[in-house]
């Protein structure tokens, strides 16, 4: 898996991927033309659009391929945002938050999950087999026991670790595009034109037992309109949350907003939070035409990409 403070340190992205502002607007304007279908995530989630895009390629349905993308960080022990192996809370508990789009405008999510590796085809779950939207905690996990899920042990050595290490300072302050922040947020257009997406995490390394952050939040984490567009989001929930990130981008699309300018806008609206300056959030978005934006408050938040041309990974603009 992509070790971001390794990115951080390095001036170069790597293969295949852009550097410089002026290549970026470029690239985005490539896609003037409707281009689909397309694959975009939150940061180097090289494996899961590559996944995602497996799906699309041959004709596949958004929604399978969203899913099948987000699934890939979840069972991947060394990502330690999403799933297993993701951070548990100051109390030793890897605790699960995820949700789910489609093209219909169905929508299902589980919060505060616990010991279920993959809590977005719960979500799923949750969208088809239920009446509901949301599933939470105790709950959540019987549905999903229910639904033929297997309970696991989803805290990793290298999770223990880590909380053991901060425990001893025991200092809650998120740093900013560190592992904190490995959210993944997919999005996915397909063949006949139909968007999806997908959002799932363990939320903030360390956090408060029974806090649970936007990815899950329908609206916030993750927006999809089928006849507009979808967003996503990383980065502080509670930020992402009080401004109801990715719906305000679909609704910027809505009046007519490329997805690049909506993003930044999202992004513009976090300046009023008042702890702006010790927080990262990053937005990506696509619309029907299969326009893509990527936006940050600062530097460092990047976007993967998957269409017929290949793989591209993308340095967002940012605020700051
Ligand atoms: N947005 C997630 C949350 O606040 C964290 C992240 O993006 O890593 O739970």
């Amino acid at each position: 898996m992509f070790d971001r403070r390794t990115f951080l340190g390095s001036t170069a992205i790597g293969m295949g991927s852009l550097t410089s502002l002026d290549q970026l607007s470029e690239w985005f304007s490539a896609f003037a033309k409707i281009r689909r279908p397309l694959v975009i995530a939150t940061w180097n989630n090289k494996k899961a659009v590559e996944t995602a895009w497996d799906v699309l390629k041959s004709g596949g349905r958004a929604l399978d391929a969203v899913e099948a993308g987000a699934r890939i960080p979840e069972s991947d022990p060394e990502d330690t945002s999403v799933g297993y192996g993701g951070f548990p809370d100051r109390d030793g508990f890897v605790t699960l938050d995820a949700c789910i789009m489609d093209e219909l405008g169905n929508a299902g999510s589980v919060v505060f999950l616990e010991k279920i590796m993959h809590p977005i085809s719960v979500a799923r779950r949750v969208m088809e087999k239920t009446p509901h939207v949301i599933l939470a905690g105790a709950g959540a996990h019987q549905f999903a026991i229910e639904q033929g899920f297997k309970e696991e042990n989803l805290l990793t050595e290298k999770a223990q670790k880590a909380l053991d290490a901060w425990r001893i300072k025991s200092e809650y302050k998120p740093k900013i595009n560190v592992e904190r922040h490995d959210t993944i947020g997919i999005l996915g257009l397909d063949q006949n034109g139909d968007l999806s997406g997908a959002c799932t995490t363990s939320g903030l390394a360390f956090k408060m037992r029974g806090r649970v952050g936007d990815s899950p939040i329908i609206g916030a984490g993750l927006y999809v309109d089928n006849e507009v567009g979808a967003a996503t989001a990383t980065g502080l929930g509670e930020a992402v949350i009080k401004k109801v990130g990715s719906f305000s981008i679909v609704e910027m699309m809505r009046q007519g907003m490329h997805p690049e300018k909506a993003c930044k806008a999202a992004a513009k609206r976090l300046l009023t939070i008042k702890s702006k300056d010790e927080f990262q959030v990053g937005y990506i978005a696509v619309n029907k035409k299969g326009e893509l934006g990527a936006w940050a408050l600062r530097p460092g938040f990047e976007a993967a990409v998957i269409t017929q041309d290949g793989f591209q990974l993308i340095k967002a603009n940012s605020i700051f």
